[in-house]
């Protein structure tokens, strides 16, 4: 026998026999036995301190919250060691998480393995649009992908969980999180976080998937005047209507993770709060997953006035259903003590760990401790290797653009043009083209909108020449020079793109702005642009609606270009040039002011609503209207699309009973192009008030000129029921409005009624 496979026999032999050893004194080891039986065996060795580190969270490296008291690496790892970590965040790489891995799995008394988790939010190294973009393209298929390949990047360095998707509805743009939700629908909002839940994890049966995390559970875009961390105050009927169905979407998809909020409901802290955690979720949901803290979020209960000390906020919120402690180490301070103390019960800390275990397990780390932390996936999998990545990119960005107006056709930008201007700071910087919660995104390999529309002149037959000018200065005042420099730079120009909005770490966490408004440096420099009488196209970089009243009237159109990640310019370089045609649909209302803020489409009516008599006396502002300057749903397309022939299969129904809505699109214009169809509810009258239309659902599909397609939208028992304030389904027999249309203003309008 050759020398080298008597040794392998030799070993293989030898390592069997270490492993049934292993396997037959330690059963949690035995990957024959189920994973029931392996918890059980693990659990009953584990002792009171090993539990608590189970539920403790440690964070690894850069700081998502504030900087609290932090121990060096070293401690960290001697806490590894002892066995009082359960899981890390920021952590992320192969060659990180397999050493720390390692120390967890070979150093520790039990040897059970850790789960690295990232806020991979829209993207690990390849960066898509935020996902409030992503929601305006309403391609359900196409964000599901976006978020397999964030899941497919990160898995690939070592990670097994991500802090997403953020299921928090919000109206108020001022609140900088809106970058991270759906918008302001709940029902779509759900429908998105399902695609995104499903994209991250698949089956969580391979590496190539990490678990999804559902948050901020619950209620957290409430926050009141848009001021993060602010307080949150609503009724239960808004709570389960409005709040609650986009968590409860992703649950129902499968969502491994929870993360508590860090607002209140009903004067109590989410994270202590009995009634969300173990009423709603562990027992009304049935959620057998797991529930992190938010950063720190057990100990804030001390500055919010909840609990008195460390100690009793950790009581607090273990005793409510709450598991994890992410970041503060509190809960293993206190909890063995707590647990001693009978203030915290056993049961309750094991059903916890039980549950981290349980994932351990299905993710396989207990036999594979090393499985997501592959050398060769790294590099192979990641976006600098991956020019399918980059499309799949680069394909989100160009849907997810929002045109909202395009006066005399400006747009597309023709071909025969001999000159553009391109101007404004934001249309060359590669930073503001990201923003916090990039991951891994390296902004250095994104396209800027600058280098995109340069890029029309190779990849798109146009031949134009091409000027750059600041015009602005991003945070500054007012500049003359920079404006006449601007106006020099288009002086032969046949159209003018100017890049305005704000810089793109203004998106995000800890970004609230009492006023999001277009910088008055950028107003002026468009006022100044109009004078010349050319065409002029505002490009508005921004991860939230902002108030485009002033500058509506002063240019030809307007693109709304969120912040779209890595593929950016390419994608706004398809739109300018009509290579696409734009399909995008706000999914939150832009403001006319901010004094109108909160602002959405789905509001009650009012015992005074305007529109009935134009007399005084009605729910209504003296200085401006109560119109918004674009509506939920509002996206233009370079085509036309006319709705005819809307039908229902019956003006009654019937508890149980189904209808169809029916209606017939056609394209009308000349281009062929991608319509968005929406359907909208109305309970005209009801025990609890309905809001005055809400989205049930929509078809986006696509035609070419002159092409017409007849939709069908069922109505059936699930779109005209609603919630009670105790989450009871309720439907009402009487009267309901049934809308289509193009957003949630242009609709035609049909009753309907339930008997
Ligand atoms: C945020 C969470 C995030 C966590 C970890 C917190 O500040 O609110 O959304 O997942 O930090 O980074």
């Amino acid at each position: 026998m050759h020398k080298f496979s008597f040794l392998l026999l030799v070993f293989s032999i030898s390592f069997h026999t270490l492993f049934s050893q292993t396997a037959q004194h330690f059963p949690y080891k035995n990957s024959k036995l189920s994973a029931e039986e392996r918890i059980k065996d693990l659990m009953g060795r584990m002792t009171l301190e090993e539990k608590a580190g189970q539920l403790n969270q440690l964070n690894g490296g850069i700081f998502t919250g504030p900087a609290l008291e932090n121990p060096g690496q070293k401690a960290k790892m001697q806490l590894v060691r002892e066995g009082r970590v359960g899981s890390f965040l920021n952590v992320s790489g192969v060659a990180e998480t397999k050493a720390i891995q390692k120390i967890a799995v070979e150093g520790s008394r039990l040897g059970i393995p850790l789960l690295f988790a990232l806020d991979v939010i829209h993207g690990y190294k390849t960066i898509f649009p935020i996902p409030l973009a992503e929601a305006c393209s309403w391609d359900l298929k196409g964000i599901e992908k976006n978020a397999s390949i964030a899941a497919k990047e990160a898995s690939a360095a070592g990670l097994h969980w991500t802090f997403a998707p953020m299921c928090d509805i919000s109206n108020d743009i001022r609140w900088g999180r809106v970058m991270e939700g759906a918008g302001e629908d709940p029902w779509y909002g759900g429908l998105v976080a399902a695609a995104r839940v499903k994209g991250f994890q698949g089956n969580l049966n391979d590496e190539s998937h990490i678990l999804a995390c559902v948050k901020h559970f619950a209620g957290y875009g409430a926050v009141e005047s848009g001021r993060e961390y602010n307080q949150t105050d609503f009724s239960h009927v808004a709570l389960w209507n409005k709040y609650l169905p986009p968590y409860k979407a992703a649950l129902d998809a499968g969502a491994a993770t929870v993360m508590n909020g860090f607002n209140v409901l009903d004067g109590v802290p989410v994270s202590a709060n009995a009634y969300l955690v173990t009423d709603i979720l562990k027992k009304k949901w049935k959620f057998n997953g797991l529930l992190v803290s938010d950063w720190a979020s057990f100990e804030e209960m001390i500055d919010w006035g909840h609990a008195e000390n460390k100690k009793d906020a950790v009581m607090k919120a273990i005793n409510a259903g709450s598991m994890v402690d992410m970041q503060s180490r509190t809960l293993i301070t206190y909890l063995p003590e707590l647990v001693t103390e009978g203030k915290v019960s056993i049961e309750k800390v094991d059903d916890a760990v039980k549950r981290l275990l349980q994932i351990k397990f299905q993710l396989g780390l207990f036999d594979a401790p090393y499985k997501f932390s592959n050398e060769e996936r790294e590099i192979n999998e990641l976006f600098t290797s991956s020019d399918a990545n980059r499309e799949v990119a680069r394909d989100a960005a160009k849907k997810s653009i929002v045109l909202l107006k395009n006066d005399n056709n400006v747009l597309p930008i023709p071909k025969m043009i001999k000159n553009i201007a391109v101007i404004g700071p934001l249309a060359v910087s590669k930073e503001d083209m990201f923003d916090f919660w990039v991951a891994k995104g390296d902004n250095r390999l994104a396209v800027p909108i600058a280098s995109g529309i340069a890029g029309m002149v190779d990849t798109k037959g146009y031949s134009f020449k091409f000027n750059f000018s600041n015009g602005y200065h991003l945070n500054g005042k007012i500049n003359d020079t920079l404006i006449n420099q601007a106006l020099a730079s288009c002086a032969n120009a046949g159209i003018i793109c100017v890049n305005i909005g704000l810089s793109g770490n203004l998106a995000g966490e800890d970004r609230s702005l009492s006023s999001p408004e277009i910088p008055e440096n950028q107003v002026a420099l468009l006022k100044a642009l109009q004078k010349t009488g050319k065409p002029i196209v505002a490009i508005v970089s921004s991860g939230r609606p902002l108030i485009l009243t002033k500058i509506e009237p002063l240019v030809s159109a307007i693109l709304q270009t969120w912040i779209l990640g890595s593929e950016t310019g390419n994608a706004v370089a398809d739109v300018l040039s009509g290579d696409y045609n734009p399909s995008g649909k706000t999914v939150m209302t832009f403001p006319y002011s901010a004094g109108q803020i909160p602002i959405y489409y789905n509001h009650f009516n009012t015992g005074r609503p305007i529109g009935k008599s134009d007399g005084s006396w009605r729910s209504r502002y003296r200085d401006v209207p109560n119109e918004p300057l674009y509506p939920f749903g509002y996206g233009l397309s370079y085509t036309t699309f006319a709705y005819s022939s809307f039908k229902l299969s019956s003006p009654t129904t019937i508890k149980g009973g189904v209808i169809t809505a029916s209606i017939t699109v056609t394209n009308s214009g000349k281009y062929e192009g991608e319509e968005v169809s929406q359907l909208y509810i109305q309970d005209v009258a009801a025990s609890i008030v309905r809001p005055v239309k809400e989205l049930k659902g929509f078809q986006k599909f696509a035609l070419k000129p002159g092409e017409s397609k007849t939709l069908q939208f069922s109505i059936s028992d699930k779109e005209l029921s609603f919630f009670d304030g105790d989450g009871n389904t309720k439907l009402e027999e009487g009267k309901f409005k049934v809308y289509i249309g193009t957003d949630s203003k242009n609709v035609q309008v049909l009753d309907l009624e339930l008997k």
